[in-house]
């Protein structure tokens, strides 16, 4: 960061989604607040953090192992290793990666984000996913919008409620990309454990925290019109390529790839 520029403020009294996520992970970005939301979610609150992270670390592996080089992430989240630049530029050493996040937590540890490697390119931008074209002005001119780019909103959308616009903003930024670009989406669902779901919902709101989980036809939209890539849209543990399977577990957390035709 440069000099002078002021330290994002953090509002340590009320609970923020990356703070208490981190702290689902076992991170310790998180302050009491968040915390004490973490601490009345479900257990398999923190399964379904880890599962989703692991489907993040596939799924970049792939699309990197498969010549993908340009990746927007939005919704990244505080720096935890191994990273989505991490992961890719260890399989293409020159990929480029924009990084977005709405929360001045990720900004303050965005230092993380942007030690890429020599060969490739790392940039944060503090932004929020509702103003989709402000984010794609800010990656055309790191990104070249000729070739393909792998998009992901990775964990993100189901901080959008319906009467957010989510499909119109997934429309917009997925319309920009070119074809062979890809979609890396995951997504907390309604209705494999609906009590479960109702529970962290409940919880989440009594912090401020507005959830939009979705059912499978909910989730299966944002997808529309995609080519969604074997094996489909699957729980997170279910979804791998070309690596060792992993191991079968139950899972409330969507997850899938699809190309941009
Ligand atoms: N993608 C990461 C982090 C998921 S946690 C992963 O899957 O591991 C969700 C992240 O989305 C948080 O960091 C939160 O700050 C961010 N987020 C929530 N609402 C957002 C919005 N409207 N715009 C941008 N980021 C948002």
């Amino acid at each position: 960061m440069t000099a002078g520029v002021p330290r994002p403020t953090i509002d340590t009294s009320n609970p923020h989604p990356a703070r208490v996520y981190d702290w689902l992970l076992g991170g310790k970005d998180n302050y009491p607040v968040d915390e004490a939301v973490g601490e009345k979610l479900p257990p398999e609150a923190k399964e379904g953090a880890r599962q989703n992270r692991e489907f993040m670390n596939r799924a970049a592996a792939w699309l990197a192992s498969r010549g993908m080089n340009q990746f927007l992430d939005i919704g990244t989240g505080i720096p935890t290793a191994p990273n989505l630049h991490q992961i890719v530029q260890g399989i293409v050493p020159s990929a480029r990666v924009v990084y977005t996040d709405n929360d001045p937590i990720v900004l303050r540890h965005a230092e993380a984000l942007l030690v890429s490697h020599p060969e490739g390119m790392t940039d944060y931008l503090q932004a929020d996913v509702r103003e989709p074209l402000e984010i794609l002005d800010h990656a055309r001119g790191l990104l070249d919008f000729e070739r393909p780019i792998a998009l992901s909103l990775i964990a993100l959308m189901h901080f959008l409620p319906d009467d957010q616009d989510p499909y119109g903003i997934v429309r917009t930024l997925v319309d920009a990309l070119p074809a062979g670009s890809h979609l890396v989406l995951s997504h907390a669902s309604s209705d494999i454990f609906p009590e479960l779901s109702a529970q962290v919902t409940a919880e989440y709101a009594k912090g401020g925290i507005q959830l939009g989980f979705r059912d499978r036809a909910g989730v299966s939209r944002f997808f529309e019109g995609l080519d969604i890539v074997e094996p489909g849209l699957v729980t997170a543990p279910e979804w791998f390529r070309d690596t060792a399977r992993p191991k079968e577990e139950e899972s409330g957390i969507y997850a899938a790839v699809a190309r941009i035709p």
